[in-house]
């Protein structure tokens, strides 16, 4: 199923999530689950922008070129290899700047979680879903104040290496019971669609990256580019998460947001 066949049949807002960084390796501190809300009427013109994009890398077959950040960044394979490290990087910042200079609807959501703070037993994957869905929520409760009626569809890569995002999503009705309220407001279950056909799922793929970059690599180029697009109201980023130890001192946007808006539920 395609965006477009998507879009016809619930006219929705759409959060297409990917994650970056991996739940075992050592190596790395954090797992980011991030990505970008649309309105479904919306996706069409995402998709063409990273279309045209394409068209600059492969000429003869942009429809070959695949937006996936950690590979540009690495430059290993086709058609990053060769590349220069400058070039391969103003990539990724293309990608991000469609998002920035986007239509105002465009939301990006993001939780970054330092595995090192998660108690012994805690889903990370899960802690992050959770954590995305209930942002992804309350965004959607503030449009029903405004008169939108929209609901969510919450939109992931299927072919993401963590298995326990597949295994959330099958069990995304039970987990709603789980969580509370959390799921008020989406769609029943998650849809998986084929990153390598969905320009969305990599945008998605960009966003976790940046916010990844950000904060296991203290590295915020990329992250700086879309900052502004985080879901924010009242002066306060709701978008955002860092999940981290209590009583670390943490100058991020996400958690210097709170700290100046003074601790609210979420
Ligand atoms: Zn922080």
């Amino acid at each position: 199923m395609n965006e477009e066949s998507l879009g016809r049949i619930f006219l929705a807002h759409l959060l297409y999530l990917d994650d970056a960084g991996s739940v075992p390796n050592a190596n790395e501190g954090y797992y980011v689950l991030g990505g970008v809300s649309v309105y479904e009427a919306q996706a069409d013109w995402f998709s063409r922008q990273l279309d045209d994009l394409a068209q600059t890398i492969n000429p003869a077959d942009p429809a070959s070129v695949e937006f996936h950040a950690s590979e540009i960044f690495s430059r290993r394979t086709i058609p990053w290899k060769g590349m220069t490290r400058d070039d391969a990087r103003g990539v990724i910042m293309a990608v991000l700047k469609i998002i920035a200079d986007s239509y105002a609807s465009a939301r990006v959501f993001a939780c970054a979680v330092e595995k090192a703070s998660v108690s012994t037993g805690t889903d990370v994957v899960e802690l992050a879903f959770e954590d995305l869905c209930s942002r992804f929520s309350l965004y959607l409760d503030r449009l029903r104040a405004q008169g939108d009626r929209q609901r969510g569809l919450v939109i992931l890569d299927r072919t993401t290496r963590e298995t326990s995002l597949q295994r959330l999503a099958r069990e995304f009705r039970s987990l709603g019971t789980r969580w509370g309220n959390t799921l008020r407001n989406l769609a029943d279950i998650p849809f998986f669609v084929d990153s390598r056909a969905s320009r969305l799922i990599q945008f998605a793929d960009h966003v976790a990256y940046a916010v990844f970059r950000r904060y296991n690599a203290g590295d915020t180029q990329y992250f700086d580019i879309i900052a502004p697009r985080f879901d924010a109201a009242d002066g306060r980023i709701h978008g955002l998460s860092h999940k981290l130890a209590q009583g670390v001192p943490c100058l991020c946007p996400a958690c210097l947001s709170r700290q100046i808006s003074g601790p609210l539920s979420d």
